[in-house]
């Protein structure tokens, strides 16, 4: 037997306190007894996107929301920016141009944060742009974009809408959706939010619905005026992912519990030792500025392959972590501390990581790594 650890940027580990939960007999999505679980979701997602706005629940991967986001708001032909700073970015360009949008890209190189300035100036050189699409958290490089920085400067524009795709960065990262005026906050089930893949959350400001009255884009799965009315309802139009609303309802409870700023200290906290244990071990982070709280992308170390490295974590030591993606492949290979994750996640993750290199050849002191994340997690006494 070989005992398995999903360290992966998403799906990532489920609680049991969330998996008892789903384990429930399947209740009827318009029978009374659906509806205080729904309300309960529904208004603990709100506190998790520190909104007072809706926030939709649809039954989608996170890119069925990406989508939601573009066809229920906009128009072929409209001119839209994209911040393209890896994969997700460059997901977003294809979902406009499959939409008739014209998208100008922004282009921030591979490990680097988005530059605030860029955005401004992209908005002045053209007034007809109608919406800004970033990451929070571009999972393939592992940076987070400043999003309070861009919300800055896309606020006070009446008619450019913000869409953030925070799908691997809730629940790591404080993200103030009203406060920092972002009017599209996407989320997933399968990332920060300890549950299975399957539901997609989608916050929208009032700016963004007044928005959609003039969308001509064709749509119908997701109809979000519908959802919204649905919501009202504590119901969704269609048939949604019951059994994940009721491990969401779990999974907020235990975040709640925790309380907000306490889950964002310890994804802190959690990628600070990764990244020490990084430098301990002599390798180095991909990121070479704003390194995210969600997963952390390391560098492949000369004369061995991140695929390999990658490979044998999974196959020696049951550890799945992610490998790079497209010009990444082989370079880097990512660990993520996202949600259900503690001090041992790391742990586990960095002396995984040691005895592979070691494996594979590769000159490492064992325990190097290891000791440095404990440093950064040990529990000092208090007085
Ligand atoms: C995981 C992820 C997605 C969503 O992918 P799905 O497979 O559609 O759930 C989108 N954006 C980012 C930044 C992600 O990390």
């Amino acid at each position: 037997m070989l005992k398995r650890y999903l360290l992966a940027p998403g799906p990532t580990p489920v609680p049991p306190e969330v998996l008892l939960r789903m384990a429930m007999p399947i209740i009827h999505h318009r029978a009374p007894d659906f509806v205080p679980v729904f309300e309960s979701a529904k208004n603990r997602l709100k506190w998790l996107f520190q909104t007072n706005n809706d926030v939709l629940i649809l039954t989608s991967s996170g890119t069925g929301a990406m989508t939601a986001s573009v066809d229920n708001f906009l128009s072929p032909g409209d001119h839209v920016l994209v911040v393209n700073g890896g994969k997700f970015g460059e997901r977003w360009t294809k979902i406009c141009k499959a939409y008739g949008l014209l998208a100008e890209e922004i282009m921030v190189p591979w490990g680097r944060s988005v530059k605030p300035a860029d955005v401004a100036g992209a908005l002045e050189r053209d007034p007809a742009v109608k919406a800004v699409f970033m990451q929070a958290v571009e999972t393939s490089t592992g940076v987070y974009h400043d999003v309070e920085a861009v919300g800055a400067v896309i606020k006070d524009r009446k008619d450019v809408l913000f869409a953030v795709d925070a799908i691997s960065a809730l629940v790591a990262h404080d993200l103030k959706s009203d406060a920092w005026g972002v009017d599209l906050m996407i989320g997933g089930s399968q990332k920060g939010l300890m549950l299975p893949p399957g539901l997609a959350f989608l916050g929208v400001s009032e700016k963004a619905w007044r928005m959609s009255e003039g969308s001509k884009a064709p749509r119908f799965y997701f109809n979000l005026k519908k959802e919204r009315e649905a919501l009202k309802k504590n119901q969704t139009n269609y048939t949604p992912a019951v059994s994940l609303i009721i491990g969401l309802e779990a999974a907020l409870e235990m975040l709640e519990q925790e309380g907000l700023q306490a889950v964002f200290a310890r994804h802190a906290r959690l990628a600070l030792a990764m990244r020490e244990a990084v430098r301990a071990m002599g390798l180095e982070t991909f990121p070479e500025e704003s390194p995210s709280n969600s997963v952390t992308a390391i560098k492949a170390p000369e004369g061995t392959d991140g695929q390999e490295i990658y490979k044998n974590l999974r196959e020696r030591y049951g550890v799945t972590a992610a490998g790079g993606q497209d010009k990444l492949k082989g370079k880097v290979f990512r660990i993520a501390h996202l949600g259900y994750a503690g001090t041992f996640d790391v742990i586990t993750a960095v002396s995984a990581i040691e005895m592979t290199l070691k494996g594979l050849g590769h000159d490492v002191r064992l325990g190097s790594g290891v000791g440095a994340a404990e440093e950064i997690l040990l529990e000092k006494r208090t007085p």
